[in-house]
């Protein structure tokens, strides 16, 4: 639906203020890698117009009057990047490096919101979801992207997630609900905020353990979904457990926002998730960065960190963050659970399920490690393309727009200097990113990179 707004608000502004219509993009010589799995294909003419990708030709094609024109030979243009479970700071007061962090105090801070906006797009992601946060703070934040204020990603959100009351990820502004007349006062209130998806939380424990907590009974699940559903709205649920991610599928939810990670998961799930065709967030980074940040913190020294976090940031997780995980032994939980995590979707993906890639973090470098982590199961590198591209357009229900590079698509794409299908790693020789049908000028954002050394 939103194509056919965009398509309309553009076609005005651009008519009614006279501004000239945006130059089209010919990019020349290319090797496109589509991310439908298909094989790279070399010698292609890429031709943007407004906001979608106008052409696709095998042989070299005239660039129109005006066209920006990109030389392509010996790249690989592929998919924007797509995060499908961050959560976005500026929302809360303070930092987090891990989870949704919703015990700390609400905020708006725009100013934190847009610097780590740019450090996704500048990484190549052009869409991320947003799966938890201060209400308030990110639908505003998706209403500036959405009218072309702020030079970003295109911003999906659920806004507050649904629990019960006492239970995981209560505190901090979630809806919290017991009965199922409760629960539809709640979906209404969510639903009025125009949500991309809805988030439920079907947890027994705390991340990091602890004693039993209230979650959802899986009937009053079941009711919320279908509630949901029929006014046009998809369904997510946090569930990471074996025995609570069944009880949501049973209960008919849309999209799973992790993998079971408490446990390793039994011979039946994986299967049925598959039968399901539910896609499932890959989020293995916000695991692995918890324990590394303990054992070893040198990926803060990384270029891909250093170019979008200030030293400060960098300072607050070495020192800080690091040592709350150490007093917490937030490390030696996270440490187990990555391995489960591992193990579950390295069943669900032998089983035929549809992974999509997801953090659960909030710096875009983060996006990064986790392409080559799921690569790391043993995945194919083009299938690990597809799975942060077309999956997980599919995760978001926006594969009809985005996730490949297609006609007719809007025109997200990303040029890389080396080719990804034969080592993710090249996924760092990123040159250009394409936003909505733009070159998006790197240089100008507002990133570390761009000021030191000034
Ligand atoms: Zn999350």
């Amino acid at each position: 639906m939103f194509r056919r707004i965009g398509f309309l608000a553009l076609t005005c502004a651009a008519v009614f203020a006279g501004i000239p219509a945006q130059a089209d993009i010919l990019i020349k010589n290319v090797t496109v890698i589509d991310g439908t799995g298909r094989a790279p294909q070399p010698g292609q003419s890429v031709l943007i117009q407004g906001d979608r990708i106008a052409a696709i030709r095998d042989h070299a094609i005239t660039a129109p009057k005006g066209a920006t024109v990109i030389e392509g030979r010996g790249k690989f243009l592929m998919p924007g990047l797509i995060d499908t479970h961050i959560h976005l700071e500026g929302g809360r007061v303070g930092n987090s490096s891990n989870g949704t962090g919703m015990e700390r105090p609400l905020a708006m801070d725009f100013d934190t919101g847009r610097k780590m906006l740019h450090g996704f797009l500048y990484h190549g992601v052009t869409s991320v979801q947003d799966m938890a946060n201060h209400d308030k703070f990110i639908f505003a934040m998706r209403d500036q992207q959405r009218s072309g204020q702020l030079v970003s990603p295109r911003i999906f959100a659920v806004g507050n997630l649904l629990t019960r009351p006492k239970g995981y990820a209560s505190s901090g502004g979630a809806a919290t609900v017991e009965t199922f007349e409760q629960g539809k006062q709640a979906l209404d209130t969510l639903i009025a905020q125009k949500p991309n998806m809805i988030k439920f939380i079907l947890a027994p424990r705390n991340v990091g353990g602890g004693p039993e907590i209230p979650y959802f009974d899986p009937t009053l699940l079941h009711r919320m979904f279908m509630y949901a559903n029929t006014r046009g709205v998809r369904t997510s649920v946090h569930a990471v457990e074996g025995p609570m991610q069944r009880a949501a599928v049973e209960a008919g939810v849309d999209v799973l926002a992790h993998p079971v990670y408490m446990t390793e998961t039994d011979d039946e799930l994986a299967p049925m998730i598959a039968a399901k065709r539910l896609p499932v967030s890959t989020t293995l980074i916000v695991l692995k960065n918890i324990f590394s940040l303990v054992d070893d913190p040198s990926y803060f020294d990384s270029k891909a960190y250093r170019d979008i976090l200030t030293d400060e940031q960098i300072a607050f997780f070495k020192g800080a963050e690091r040592n709350r995980y150490i007093a917490t032994k937030l490390d030696v939980w996270a440490k187990q659970a990555f391995g489960f995590a591992q193990t579950n979707l390295g069943k669900l993906h032998a089983a035929g399920a549809g992974l999509a890639l997801g953090t659960d973090r909030t710096i875009g470098a983060t996006v990064l490690q986790e392409f080559e982590l799921i690569g790391d199961l043993g995945i194919p590198p083009l299938e690990v393309i597809r799975i942060a591209t077309l999956n997980a357009a599919k995760y978001m229900g926006a594969e009809e727009d985005l996730g490949t590079v297609q006609e007719g698509k809007l025109a997200d794409v990303i040029l890389l200097d080396a080719d990804p299908s034969k080592d993710l790693r090249n996924i760092r020789t990123l040159s250009t990113v394409v936003a909505n049908g733009k070159v998006v000028d790197r240089g100008k954002l507002d990133l570390p990179v761009n000021q030191r050394g000034k």
